[in-house]
């Protein structure tokens, strides 16, 4: 209710008493709770028991996932893809689940650098691999359009962890892998 009367407000403050505007304060809550249910989700409940034994020991990727978020700064979208990669310890995690997580965060008010960082800690938390590691590259309306108006600029952002800090070689093969 509050956003819905908050948006009422900005519309009034747009084009006072517009009657055909009547129903958009509700409409644009209930596309709130959609575009930001990740507030209401925890990386670990989403993951459930998506854990399995497996003798992989080497780099796990998906690639491309697409994704939308929005910026904290404007409020206008964020739209891009995200590459998430491990290498695995004892366990590996179901890969539908990689793309979950990155819904999770992304449903959210974001930085796209800290969104890349929340990504790489989730996955360092509940699978404790031996590395995590996360790529994405964005377009930012706020940068598109209003301010500088660059259309068409990517923000890349990369985080990584455990052995991807330390193996120069492993972080080389997973952006190959990630921007072939
Ligand atoms: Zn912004």
């Amino acid at each position: 209710m509050t956003i819905e009367k908050n948006i009422q407000e900005i519309l009034e403050a747009l084009e006072p008493g517009a009657a055909r505007l009547q129903k958009t304060p509700h409409r644009v809550a209930k596309s709130y709770e959609e575009l930001f249910r990740g507030y209401a989700q925890s990386p670990r409940q989403l993951v459930g028991e998506a854990l399995y034994e497996a003798p992989a020991s080497e780099m796990v990727v998906l690639r491309a996932i697409p994704f939308t978020s929005m910026c904290e700064h404007h409020m206008l979208p964020i739209v891009g893809h995200a590459y998430v990669g491990y290498v695995p310890n004892e366990k590996i995690i179901g890969a539908s689940k990689l793309a979950r997580l990155v819904d999770c965060f992304a449903n959210r008010l974001h930085l796209q650098e800290r969104l890349t960082v929340n990504i790489v800690r989730a996955l360092d938390e509940i699978l404790k691999p031996a590395g995590a590691a996360t790529s994405i590259v964005a377009e930012h309306f706020c940068i598109s359009q209003r301010g500088v108006k660059k259309n068409e600029a990517q923000l890349v952002t990369r985080h990584f962890s455990g052995v991807f800090c330390s193996d120069r070689a492993l972080r080389e093969e997973f952006l190959r892998t990630c921007h072939l």
